[in-house]
């Protein structure tokens, strides 16, 4: 049996199908007020995007899906986890000045931001999955404690993924500094000697008592680290570096696993909304948004994270892909646009594997709203 994936495109011609106005009717055709009960805290999972980007999705359509939450009587908050690598978004203070700054504040959006895994990503909940890679995952205390939760997520390319759309949101997203670690590597943080200046932070967070000072700069004891990615949060100096050298086809495997212990406790709680606009070939982790590598095509919206990344993809790849981008190859309708710039990696695995852990369903059909 497939799943439903609603659909609206991005033409307009007057008032009553201006995208916001669209949105909206998307929003009510795929019934995912039917997600929320009165009362809820509802998490609204999003991407605020690190500085520098633009390309992240625009805070007047967030507006409009807040709007519509609100009418089934919830308590909406927008909502991300803290990053691993050093960047405008490790710590909740810093994330919440870059989600503002990129135009999220509240006289904008309508609802609060709750950066869900802690200021130093220490809200955490272990949740038992029983999975190839984990046993449990960690998933960000916030997320894993809201009664429903709606997803966006903006479909682009990722160095390491191949794509990022709502499984990886599930995955990377909802996940502690340490979830991440160990998805990304099961390789150790290194010390930068040159940034270190052996204020021994790090010493006191790790949980493992891993790292030590010697002649005034920290050190790792390999042997003893457990990957947890604690310590890269806390540096003042940002001295420390993650190794994100790793097999892609286990680290997809490994975020399917987390999108799962993401989910597991939301049932029919939880709905999808992906928006295949401003197609960018990296993720909106990095600080800059490049060319898009192809036209924008249109809003999503589903209760299977699945088949609504199928169809995004599906519908990426009947684009032409555009001259002067980061795409090398594969520009003609139905050649795979994101392994046209990222050919070491194809993302699709991500699905199979989900797929075959009961994520979700690769099939699906499409309803176009009008
Ligand atoms: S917290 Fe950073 S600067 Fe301080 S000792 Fe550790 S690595 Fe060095
Ligand atoms: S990754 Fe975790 S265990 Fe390893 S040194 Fe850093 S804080 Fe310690």
């Amino acid at each position: 049996m497939s799943s439903q994936v609603y659909f609206i495109n991005l033409r307009a011609s007057g008032k009553k199908d201006n995208i916001p106005t669209k949105l909206r009717r998307l929003y009510d055709k795929a019934d995912i007020k039917k997600t929320l009960t009165k009362g809820d805290s509802t998490a609204v999972k999003i991407h605020f995007g690190e500085k520098g980007t633009n390309a992240f999705i625009h805070p007047v359509f967030v507006r409009q899906i807040i709007d519509k939450i609100k009418e089934s009587m919830v308590k909406p908050f927008l909502t991300d986890t803290n990053t691993l690598y050093t960047g405008s978004r490790t710590n909740s203070p810093d994330h919440i000045q870059t989600a503002i700054e990129n135009g999220f504040a509240y006289a904008v959006v309508n609802a609060p931001i709750i950066i869900a895994d802690g200021i130093y990503s220490k809200n955490s909940v272990d949740v038992k999955v029983n999975k190839k890679h984990f046993d449990s995952v960690k998933i960000a205390g916030d997320i894993y404690n809201s009664n429903s939760m709606i997803v966006l997520s903006h479909v682009k390319g990722h160095g390491m993924a191949g794509f990022g759309g709502a499984v990886k949101n599930l995955a990377m997203g909802c996940a502690t500094a340490a979830g991440k670690q160990i998805q990304h590597s099961d390789a150790k943080p290194k010390i930068i000697d040159e940034e270190c200046n052996g204020c021994s932070i790090c010493s006191k967070h790790c949980p493992v008592d891993s790292i030590g000072i010697q002649s005034g700069k920290s050190i790792i004891d390999a042997e003893r680290c457990i990957g947890c990615g604690e310590c890269t949060t806390v540096c003042p100096k940002r001295a420390i570096e993650v190794q994100w050298k790793t097999d892609y086809n286990v680290f997809l495997e490994k975020m399917a696993e987390y999108a799962y212990g993401a989910v597991k406790n939301k049932a029919d709680k939880i709905a999808y909304i992906n928006f295949v606009m401003n197609v960018t070939p990296m993720c909106d982790c990095v600080p800059w948004s490049d060319t898009p590598i192809v036209g924008d095509v249109g809003i999503l919206a589903s209760f299977d994270p699945v088949a609504i990344d199928q169809a995004s993809l599906d519908l990426i790849n009947q684009q032409i892909g555009k001259e002067n981008t980061a795409l090398k190859k594969n520009f003609q309708p139905g050649e795979d646009k994101f392994l046209g710039v990222h050919d070491h990696v194809d993302g699709r695995k991500i699905l199979d594997y989900g797929q075959s852990i009961g994520l979700g369903n690769r099939q699906y059909e499409l309803i176009e709203v009008k």
